[in-house]
């Protein structure tokens, strides 16, 4: 499955490096590699003689993707790798299962990506997912919640659906006492109370009312506005709401890439379909893709910083593939395939705060890295075409992972998002999930 290089150093030869910070690619360069980090980057005539060198015929070679919002599940990890992603953040699970896989896969590079964690939900008064999120009825709970994260060694802090403005406040400056960024699934709350009480980071663009409306340029700025002054950051992850959407649509029933997905969640997702709102709800977030991409696309260019995340494993959202279609949406919406690229990687870094050990090809780096066949930056498909995946050196190829990957099939998927989705499809929660 993949080659063990500790203490090893080879040299990567692909047709073209792209750093995750230039605007174009560069040819005719080589990487080497020296036990986990990324030891030079120099022309191929440089690498001495004698080193292993791995040719990689019209591949680009690229920083690892990422993907800024994942529900985890013990049956994901080869399936990251396979598609190049070589960090997430788990942007909500069970507190002491999380930061136990963290622990897990940094020990074993095999086992998946790099995990950066939030641990639990932490909702309002009722509770909309029970194994992820967690009550909180006053400002005291949300507080000691919050502490209680931040002393357990969580990365980030997630608030959840149900907090409302007195709530998020108490939670957003006990978190940044504790030197914790904060990132939030808004409902009760909106963007622009929860952006002025000093919320860090929203997704899926929930809360943000003028975003899902056809709402005039000057409208969407006065949103974008406030951010750019206030510096938060927005992760739309629009594959969630395009997915959710077009749930019956054959085409993502006969995805190829569904054999990465364990059937367990297959099942689950063959009956959230039926159970997930009436034909309604499908319509209107089908409407709301266009307003959504608009604004995307405004607030891209006007600066605001823009992460890059998925919500996998909602339904159709297959582990790792899903950023590439969350890619791709990005360029739909109109932004240059280089600047998608940016936020999964070099952007996503700084947002998740580790752009001084991943996120972009230089030395002294983490080497990770994905060779795709083709050039992302001229045509974003390409990215899909992953030739081999390097996470901390270490070399991995999609046929090998999906060996041991469907090894792991006979095993029930374990994390809090499966029993909470099952509940959810076997009618057991009493709260519709937030949407
Ligand atoms: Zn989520």
């Amino acid at each position: 499955m993949s080659t063990d290089i500790r203490n090893i150093t080879y040299a990567l030869a692909p047709d073209r490096v792209w750093d995750g910070v230039s605007d174009e690619t560069r040819d005719g360069l080589a990487v080497v590699v020296k036990d986990r980090h990324i030891d030079a980057v120099l022309p191929v005539a440089e690498v001495p003689a004698d080193m292993e060198t791995a040719i990689l015929p019209d591949c680009t070679l690229l920083p690892g993707l990422m993907d800024a919002h994942v529900h985890y599940s013990s049956v994901m990890g080869p399936a990251f790798l396979a598609a190049g992603v070589t960090t997430i953040r788990d942007v909500g699970n069970d507190l002491a299962w999380i930061l136990g896989e963290r622990e897990r896969h940094a020990n074993d590079l095999s086992a998946g990506p790099s995990i950066l964690c939030c641990g639990h939900l932490l909702d309002g008064p009722q509770v909309y997912w029970p194994q992820m999120g967690r009550a909180h009825g006053r400002s005291e709970e949300i507080v000691e919640s919050v502490r209680r994260h931040a002393e357990a060694g969580v990365d980030q802090i997630k608030l959840y659906a149900g907090v409302e403005p007195q709530l998020l406040k108490a939670a957003v400056d006990a978190a940044h006492e504790s030197g914790k960024f904060v990132v939030a699934h808004l409902q009760t709350t909106t963007a622009e109370d929860a952006v002025r009480l000093g919320l860090d980071e929203f997704e899926h663009l929930a809360g943000c009312g003028v975003a899902w409306r056809a709402a005039s340029e000057m409208e969407d700025d006065l949103m974008i506005d406030l951010l750019l002054e206030r510096d938060v950051i927005i992760d739309p992850t629009l594959v969630v709401w395009d997915r959710l959407g077009r749930i019956l649509d054959r085409p993502f029933h006969h995805d190829a890439r569904k054999s990465w997905v364990h059937p367990r969640h297959l099942d689950i997702w063959q009956r959230y379909l039926s159970r997930f709102g009436p034909p309604e709800q499908r319509w209107r977030y089908q409407g709301a893709m266009t307003h959504l991409k608009r604004f995307l696309r405004r607030a891209h260019q006007r600066g605001v910083t823009v992460a890059l995340g998925t919500d996998t494993p909602f339904p159709h959202l297959v582990p790792g593939m899903s950023v590439h279609d969350e890619l791709a949406m990005y360029t739909d919406a109109g932004i240059p395939a280089v600047d998608a690229l940016r936020s999964a990687t070099a952007v996503n870094a700084q947002v998740l705060g580790i752009d001084d050990r991943t996120g972009t090809i230089r030395p002294g780096l983490r080497a990770d890295l994905v060779a795709v066949r083709g050039n992302p930056l001229e045509r974003i498909e390409d990215i899909e075409n992953v030739h081999c995946t390097v996470r901390e050196g270490r070399r991995f190829e999609p046929s090998g992972l999906m060996e041991v990957h469907r090894s792991t099939f006979g095993r029930e998927p374990d994390g809090a998002v499966t029993r909470d989705l099952q509940d959810y499809v076997d009618g057991k929660l009493l709260n519709r999930p937030a949407s």
